[in-house]
């Protein structure tokens, strides 16, 4: 679908879920940003809190690890449930609260809502667990493979600043978790946005983890190859994102630091790492 004529550059903005995120300087940045005319979208993630609430209701969370060494949380029905609570029960509301107290109409949603974002459930998946690999088949995640775009201009179009929670729909009607860098690019391709900014705990991709002096400030699409080898964890999630974004034909994706004030302007003036 082409862009409307009435929506001009879009922002896609992923707030990170560990501790240390400022969301509430993000959410006044926003808030500056829209009154300065910018169309903003915001992605959230929530793994701090569904583990937290995950150990509350006695059910603690679970990892499982690819034999690629992704890793990602085994959701189960329950889990799915304790993860709705957090991310899209709690976490959705209470940005969308900051955000209205500052003036900026924030409308929260997940991806069920409006069939949003569709995607095909894994329903068979490799884990690695010491060292042998064992196929888990009660799994509810997903990949997405389809973005409302629609939806979100016609949100956008009305006004409205949406607030994405990462749960998505399969095709049978059923909840899944989706991986929120990944919901961000594929938000961000749907869109044509302009830019795909990734808030997180770290200043940007540090060559040496965790050697904050070895960051690295611009990196081209060439690069992400070799970038996979040196990010670890959940920072391969953030290039593989990059690399999904920048293949769908987003110019730049920049994965800057969320603790500090202001984090998306600084973001946009070149702060963090660049890559396109
Ligand atoms: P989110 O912001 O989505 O919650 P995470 O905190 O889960 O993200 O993932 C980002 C984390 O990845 C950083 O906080 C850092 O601990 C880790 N990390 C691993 N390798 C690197 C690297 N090479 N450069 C920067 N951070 C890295």
């Amino acid at each position: 679908m082409n862009k409307p004529e009435t929506i001009e550059d879009i922002i896609i903005i992923k707030l990170g879920g560990a501790e240390g995120v400022n969301a509430g300087a993000i959410c006044a940045d926003v808030a500056a940003l829209k009154q300065a005319g910018l169309n903003l979208v915001l992605v959230h993630g929530g793994s701090a809190d569904t583990n937290s609430l995950s150990q509350a209701l006695q059910h603690p969370p679970r990892f499982i690890i690819s034999p690629s060494g992704y890793s990602s949380r085994y959701s189960d029905r329950r889990t799915i449930e304790i993860f709705a609570m957090a991310v899209n029960g709690k976490l959705n509301t209470l940005l969308v609260e900051q955000l209205q107290a500052l003036g900026v109409n924030a409308l929260g949603l997940c991806g069920l809502d409006g069939r949003l974002m569709v995607a095909d459930r894994k329903a068979a998946i490799q884990s690695l667990e010491n060292g042998k690999r064992k196929i888990i088949r009660d799994d509810y995640t997903g990949k997405i493979k389809s973005v409302n775009a629609a939806l979100l201009h016609t949100l956008l179009s009305a006004g409205y600043t949406p607030v994405i929670a990462p749960l998505a729909i399969s095709t049978e009607g059923v909840a899944l978790n989706v991986d929120a860098d990944r919901a961000a690019a594929m938000i961000a391709a749907a869109l044509h946005a302009s830019v795909l900014i990734l808030l997180t705990a770290v200043a940007g991709l540090m060559r040496v983890f965790p050697d904050e002096h070895t960051i690295i400030g611009s990196l081209s699409q060439t690069q992400l190859d070799q970038a996979l080898q040196y990010a670890e964890g959940r920072m391969k999630k953030k290039i593989l994102s990059a690399q999904e974004a920048l293949r769908a034909g987003i110019q730049k994706v920049i994965i800057a630091d969320g603790r500090q004030g202001q984090p998306i302007s600084r973001a946009l003036a070149g702060n963090g790492t660049v890559i396109q």
